[in-house]
C-alpha cells in the first residue's frame, strides 16, 4: 500500500468524481465498507445508506465515535479540476468527500494499531447531512450504543469573516460551535371578497404582514440581547390577483440560536403573536414550527482534549481563533447524546484557488489539509482511550 497521504487523495478524488444526494449514497456507502473490510474492520448498514465501522481493540477500555458525513449537494461543479464531478447537477462542494476519505484513512491508521488499544473505534459514516436527517437517522438506529463520546471535523476554506482560512489550521472551542435551526410556517386564512369592498372580506395579506413584523419584533424586543438568535422570513405566498382580496396568504422561515432553550421561547412568543394578530384582524392562523437541528454543543473537556491533540499533531501555529457559525451541522444530534466535540479544520489556501466557501460551485481545497484531518481523528482516538 502506498503512503497513507496519497491514499487518502486518491480516495478523495474518487468520492469527488461520483458525487451522491443525501439519502442515496449507495456507490460511497458500498466502497467504505470495502475499504474497512479491506481493513479488518466488521461493519453495519444503518439509516439506508449509513455505515458504522467497528474496531475493537485488544485490551479492554472506553469506545470512541469517530463521524464523517458523505453526501453532496445538488448543483453543478465549476472547478474544473481534472477530478470534477461526473454527475452533473451533483457536487461535493461541502467537502463530505475529504471527510470520508480522511476517516478512512484514520481507519486504516488505528487498524494497524489494533493490538495496543484499550478500548474500541466506532467509525460512523453518515448519510444525508444536508438534509439534517442521516444523523438522527443513525442515532435512532442505535450507532451509539456503547459509545462513550463522539469526535467530527469540518474542512472550510474560508473563516466565518470570509477570509481564507488556511490549510492545515484548527479551531476548536467549549460551548457552542454551530447554531440550532427551526424551521416555521404560517397559513393565514381569511374570505375572499372584491378589492373595492374590503369590509365585506376578510383580508389575509394585511394580518400576514403585521404578524411577519411582529415574528421580526421578537428578536430585537423580547429576548435576551446576549442570545444570538437569527429569524429570518424566506418567502411570502398569498392572493391571485390586485383586484381580489386574497383568502389565504402563507409565510415561512427559519430561526437560528445557540441556546437549546430559545427554540421553545420562539416558538411561545411566534404562538402568541400569530394568533394575537390573527384575532384582531378577523382571520384564522395555524402555526407550524418544527425543530430541524439541536445546536452543535462542544463538550468542555473533549474540547480541550481535541485542542492538545492539535497541538501535539499540528503544532501550537496551527491553532486559530475561530467565532461559532449561524449555520448548523447535524453532528449535533450525536453530539446531544453522547459528549462530542467537533472541529473546524481549515482546507483554504489563496496560492491553490481554493478560496471560495462550502456550498460555492467553485469551492476546491487544499488537500494538504487531508493529511492533518486524518492525524486528527487518529490522535483523538488514541487520547481519549488512553485516558484514565
Ligand atoms: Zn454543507
Ligand atoms: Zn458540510
Amino acid at each position: 500500500m502506498n503512503d497513507i497521504k496519497t491514499w487518502v487523495i486518491e480516495l478523495r478524488r474518487e468520492f469527488h468524481k461520483f458525487p451522491e444526494p443525501g439519502g442515496e449514497e449507495k456507490r460511497t456507502a458500498a466502497r467504505v465498507e470495502e475499504v474497512l473490510g479491506s481493513l479488518g474492520i466488521e461493519t453495519r448498514r444503518m439509516a439506508g445508506t449509513g455505515v458504522v465501522g467497528l474496531l475493537r481493540g485488544e485490551r479492554p477500555g472506553k469506545t470512541i465515535g469517530l463521524r464523517a458525513d458523505m453526501d453532496a449537494l445538488q448543483q453543478n461543479e465549476q472547478t474544473g479540476l481534472p477530478f470534477a464531478s461526473e454527475r452533473p447537477g451533483l457536487m461535493h462542494a461541502c467537502g463530505h468527500d475529504t471527510h470520508t476519505a480522511m476517516l478512512l484513512g484514520a481507519a486504516r491508521t488505528l487498524a494497524g494499531e489494533r493490538d495496543t488499544l484499550a478500548g474500541n473505534v466506532v467509525f460512523l459514516f453518515q448519510p444525508a447531512e444536508e438534509l439534517a436527517q442521516g444523523a438522527k437517522a443513525m442515532v435512532e438506529a442505535g450507532a451509539l450504543q456503547g459509545v462513550d463520546a463522539v469526535f467530527g471535523l469540518h474542512v472550510f476554506t474560508t473563516l466565518p469573516n470570509g477570509e481564507v482560512m488556511p490549510a492545515g489550521s484548527v479551531a476548536v472551542f467549549p460551548g457552542p460551535v454551530a447554531a440550532g435551526a427551526d424551521m416555521f410556517r404560517v397559513t393565514v386564512k381569511g374570505e375572499g371578497g372584491h378589492g373595492a369592498m374590503p369590509h365585506l372580506a376578510a383580508d389575509t395579506v394585511f394580518p400576514a404582514a403585521l404578524m411577519l413584523v411582529g415574528l421580526k419584533g421578537i428578536v430585537t424586543a423580547e429576548l435576551n440581547a446576549r442570545d444570538p438568535v437569527v429569524l429570518s422570513v424566506g418567502q411570502v405566498h398569498g392572493g391571485t390577483r390586485f383586484n381580489i382580496i386574497a383568502d389565504e396568504t402563507w409565510f415561512d422561515g427559519s430561526v437560528r440560536y445557540f441556546r437549546p432553550e430559545v427554540s421553545g421561547l420562539v416558538r411561545e412568543k411566534m404562538t402568541r403573536i400569530v394568533q394575537g394578530t390573527a384575532d384582531a384582524h378577523r382571520v384564522s392562523a395555524e402555526l407550524l414550527y418544527d425543530v430541524m437541528v439541536p445546536p452543535t454543543i462542544n463538550d468542555g473537556a473533549l474540547a480541550r482534549l481535541a485542542e492538545q491533540v492539535a497541538r501535539q499533531e499540528v503544532g501550537e501555529i496551527a491553532l486559530i481563533a475561530h467565532d461559532p457559525i449561524m449555520g448548523s451541522e447535524d453532528f449535533s444530534f450525536f453530539a446531544s447524546r453522547v459528549p462530542g466535540a467537533f472541529v473546524a479544520l481549515g482546507a483554504g489556501n489563496s496560492a491553490k484557488g481554493a478560496v471560495y466557501p462550502n456550498h460555492h460551485p467553485q469551492f476546491a481545497v487544499d488537500e494538504d489539509a487531508l493529511e492533518v484531518g486524518v492525524r486528527l481523528h487518529v490522535g483523538f482516538a488514541r487520547a481519549f482511550l488512553a485516558r484514565p
